[in-house]
């Protein structure tokens, strides 16, 4: 067997233990005689893998009591629209940092009045756009933000203060990747594909005083207050999904949860910035104050360059290197169950490609 180094912005790597777990589980799941995809989503069995995984994600991220967890289907993009649908009733405030970003707003437009307070679009989203208490409208229903921008590998070195307005937060490519206090947000979601488990998977985590007023319009799949009441059973949930997504968190766990994994995480782009901040011959694209850890956005000096080093580092096992069209040249997505030997193994094939080609 041999495994690469998948520097993929999602669907991405997950933890080998989890995998392994899964294969040998594959056909007779603990002495059921069926594999977990074949489970009854109302089975008691299955039941437990779900309150199980909604547990641990509890207990890694620090969730308080007065937050529910809802495992959803639709992606990181269906809830641009949930949002909106459960929370808007008179305006809310944009930040416009990146392309997903500008998706969630443009989505939001179409349920009412939406105002972009910040943006750093005219600059290709090489920054995070600072966001000043006086911006924030006090009487808007929320003030949304992405807190890291996969595409442009930007994160927010500190939250906005938003006062008594809730923030909400797509999380999708930086949750469970540093410490965050949930109290600060009204709402998290994220897509599971990038750094939680596998794509089909959706959560979730809503303050509950935030619940109880969707708008009419709201399509029950959607609806917070409703797959809160069902356990996020309204429907046939992503049933392996979140049972893979157990396994990884269960890995996860045993890194020392999301404390242990920041300390490899900060180390792993640490790694990787110093490599290319010491050459003349890349170039990160992001602002060094914006950095994301996550994806490390760079440049050679030229597109075909680019192409070369997409090439060569594949045929040594460290794949999916190619950045976004948006921003064009490189992007290394590093997420938790990126190991710091693949990181090593990025940087020593960086200096040999510079030494060959510079
Ligand atoms: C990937 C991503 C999305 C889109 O997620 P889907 O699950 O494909 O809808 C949205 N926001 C961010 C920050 C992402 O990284």
């Amino acid at each position: 067997m041999s495994r690469v180094y998948n520097f993929a912005p999602g669907p991405a790597m997950m933890p080998e233990e989890a995998l392994a777990t899964a294969a040998r589980e594959m056909l007779d799941f603990g002495g059921t005689g069926m594999s977990v995809m074949e489970m009854s989503h109302r089975s008691k069995g299955y039941q437990a893998i779900f309150d199980e995984a909604g547990e641990l994600l509890r207990s890694l991220m620090h969730i308080p009591d007065n937050y529910s967890v809802l495992f959803l289907q639709g992606g990181a993009t269906g809830q641009f629209a949930a949002v909106p649908l459960n929370l808007l009733k008179t305006k809310a405030d944009y930040v416009d940092s990146g392309n997903f970003a500008h998706g969630a707003l443009t989505q939001a437009e179409a349920y009412g009045e939406i105002h972009c307070i910040a943006s750093s679009r005219e600059d290709n989203y090489t920054y995070i756009p600072d966001i000043t208490p006086e911006m924030v409208e006090q009487d808007a229903d929320y003030v949304y933000i992405t807190t890291n921008n996969t595409i442009f590998g930007t994160r927010y070195a500190a939250l906005p203060e938003t006062g008594a307005v809730p923030l909400v937060a797509d999380m999708s490519s930086n949750i469970l990747s540093e410490p965050y206090d949930v109290s600060r947000f009204g709402v998290i979601f994220a897509g599971a594909q990038k750094n939680i488990g596998p794509a089909g998977l959706t959560v979730v985590i809503v303050r509950k005083d935030l619940l109880g007023s969707p708008r009419k319009d709201c399509p029950k799949v959607f609806n917070w207050t409703l797959m809160d009441e069902k356990g996020s059973m309204l429907n046939t949930p992503p049933t392996y999904a979140v049972y893979m997504t157990g396994l990884c968190l269960k890995w996860l766990q045993k890194q020392g949860g999301v404390e242990g994994i920041t300390q490899v995480n900060i180390e792993k782009a640490r790694l990787l910035y110093e490599t290319l901040d010491n050459s003349a011959f890349y170039r990160p694209t992001a602002r060094p104050e914006s950095r994301s850890r996550m994806n490390v956005t760079f440049t050679t000096p030229d597109p075909d360059t680019d192409a070369l080093l997409v090439k060569e580092a594949a045929a040594q096992g460290l794949v999916n290197l190619k950045g976004h069209r948006l921003v064009g040249g490189l992007r290394a997505s590093i997420y938790n169950a990126m190991p710091i030997e693949g990181v090593q193994a990025l940087c020593a094939f960086l200096k040999e490609f510079e030494r060959k080609n510079a």
